[in-house]
């Protein structure tokens, strides 16, 4: 059986981090699905569009990645099209938390699905999608926290 697992998050925008999390993970897995996050009350800086044509860009020659845009439980989005591992970055003891809080709930509504976990690289620790809107927000040059295919004044925020 293909083993299949759901990245998900708002990836707002795509940063170096999460790269780097589906680079490491594709030797684990046979296919990652990004399932971007969309959330009608929550205002984001990119639009889902926008979004998922950045990742869509920095994974344009892996067959093995595909990018989908969602709205919803994630464990909902996993029984629909029959995944089995979620795909989550660790960053710091905060994210630990939050993301073992998830996790537990996850695996209590869906005992089929297992959470698994990869520890960012160091020099990707600090990285997070906040910073980038804020560098962004006040004109400054983000890109060396960004994939390197992507050319961010290319994606217009809402
Ligand atoms: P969410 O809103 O679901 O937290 P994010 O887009 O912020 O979505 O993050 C998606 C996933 O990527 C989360 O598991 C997060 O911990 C992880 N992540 C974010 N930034 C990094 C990074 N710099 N290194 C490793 N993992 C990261």
């Amino acid at each position: 059986m293909e083993k299949v697992a759901v990245f998900p998050g708002s990836f707002d925008p795509f940063t170096v981090g999460h790269e780097s999390i589906v680079l490491r993970a594709l030797p684990i897995f046979d296919k990652i699905i990004i399932a971007v996050g969309y959330n009608a009350n929550k205002k984001s800086y990119f639009s889902i569009e926008q979004r998922l044509a950045i990742i869509k860009k920095v994974f344009e020659n892996q067959p093995r990645v595909e990018v989908i845009s969602y709205e919803g439980l994630t464990v909902e989005l996993c029984k629909k099209i029959n995944v089995h591992y979620i795909l989550r970055g660790l960053r710091t003891s905060d994210d630990f938390e939050f993301e073992r809080a998830i996790g537990q709930v996850n695996k209590a509504m869906l005992p089929e699905v297992e959470s698994v976990f990869l520890l960012t690289a160091p020099e990707h620790s600090f990285v997070n999608s906040t910073v980038i809107r804020d560098i962004l927000l006040h004109n400054g040059d983000p890109s060396q926290f960004l994939p390197k295919s992507i050319n961010i004044k290319e994606y217009l925020p809402r």
